[in-house]
């Protein structure tokens, strides 16, 4: 790879070699390739050079604790309402010819480019548009990644909510970008309707209501051009996050923790709930905490494995690169399964939470906490 890669990239006045220090170099079926694992320079996350070719990194969005004023604040003009799917972040680009899958962290997921490659045509999209990317959210049981399930997809689907300009990340507007997926055959995120900032409140309530009775996520706002974006999200989600970082407490720190109980407190307030109403969110709120983490001491107790588990199904070779990935970057990997079916591995996997495990183990056996 030359040394004039980062000239592709609008650096903003910073010097190359400073940047080029925090990529970190990773190989994907013979090439090699750079990606940023933190923002840095203004450079977002995610962002991935290969072969000279830039794949900006998707930006991180803010949120709202409130609906009532942030979403009149934030917005100056139409709200375009999305639903925020719970899967995990996914862009696609075209290089050399190639469709490549990018992770958030801007790694080239072979599992997920094969994924992909098999329930997305997106020939005719990148044949119009070769210097864009499609971002959206991978959502199915049998993922390396997250493990939200939805009833309605039983295999993997990926549903686009952005189409972004390659090198310099400047999004399509949202009616485009429908237009778009439309005429391309491409699955989008589900629309709750475009409103004026002042009634997205009440949208946006009314849609919380019943994605959060559904089990799902959230939603984001966007302004029409596609370059404000708000997210905001169900008790259901705040609560399945808490239960699954309270199953690995000791991997988990409060900064995860503590945002999403806040999350819950301010969405009460602005819901005016009543007193048994609070009671009721605070009841679910302690389960959700409390019966992951007992469930976890007593697994260390037993001497079971605890941590994050996945299956993955697919060509064996990627399934192979996909998991030492993961042992490069550190995780231990414990293999419950690993099997053919019709000429495809299957393998299931514990990401061996060792913090967890470890901590639990020493406070079993007599070990002191200093506070
Ligand atoms: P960060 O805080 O850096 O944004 P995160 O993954 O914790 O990272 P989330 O709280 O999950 O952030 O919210 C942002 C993510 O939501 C996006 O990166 C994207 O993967 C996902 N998402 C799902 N649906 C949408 C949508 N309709 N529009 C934009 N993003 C969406
Ligand atoms: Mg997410």
């Amino acid at each position: 790879m030359g040394g004039d890669w980062t000239s592709a990239l609008d650096l903003a006045g910073t010097d190359p070699a400073d940047l080029e220090e925090h990529f970190e170099r990773e190989w994907f079926r013979g090439r090699e390739y750079r990606h940023l694992s933190a923002a840095r320079h203004g450079i977002e996350r995610g962002t991935a050079v290969v072969d000279g070719v830039v794949v900006r990194g998707y930006p991180s969005l803010p949120r709202a604790l409130v609906l009532d004023p942030t979403v009149p604040e934030f917005f100056d003009g139409p709200v375009a309402v999305e639903e925020k799917l719970n899967g995990y972040n996914v862009r696609l680009a075209r290089v050399d010819g190639d469709l490549l899958a990018f992770t958030r962290s801007g790694f080239v997921c072979p599992y997920t480019t094969d994924i992909v490659s098999e329930t997305v045509d997106a020939t005719a999209f990148f044949d119009a548009h070769p210097e864009r990317m499609l971002c959206g959210e991978l959502v199915g049981p049998e993922n390396p990644y997250t493990a939200h399930d939805y009833d309605d997809v039983d295999s993997a689907a990926f549903y686009v909510f952005d189409v972004r300009d390659r090198e310099s990340g400047a999004p399509m507007p949202v009616e485009r970008r429908r237009d778009c997926c439309r005429e391309y055959g491409l699955d989008a995120v589900r629309e709750f309707g475009t409103v004026t900032p002042a009634a997205a409140v009440d949208t946006v309530r009314e849609a919380i209501r019943r994605l959060d009775a559904q089990g799902r996520e959230g939603v984001v706002m966007k302004s029409a051009d596609g370059r404000r974006a708000l997210k905001y999200t169900t008790s259901t989600i705040h609560r399945a996050d808490l239960a699954h970082a309270f199953g690995l407490p000791f991997d988990y720190g409060r900064e995860f923790v503590f945002p999403r109980i806040l999350r819950e407190a301010f969405q009460a307030v602005e819901f005016d709930e009543s007193d048994a109403e609070v009671r009721e969110r605070a009841r679910r709120l302690g389960e959700a905490v409390l019966t992951p983490a007992v469930e976890t001491i007593r697994a260390v107790e037993a001497g079971d494995p605890v941590g994050e588990t996945h299956t993955v199904r697919g060509d064996p070779e990627a399934i192979e690169s996909l998991l030492s990935h993961f042992r490069d970057q550190g995780l231990a990997l414990h293999v419950e399964r690993d099997d053919r079916e019709d000429g495809e591995r299957v393998v299931t996997f514990t990401k061996v939470a060792h913090a967890t495990r470890d901590k639990t183990e020493y406070y079993l056996a007599g070990g002191t906490v200093d506070e």
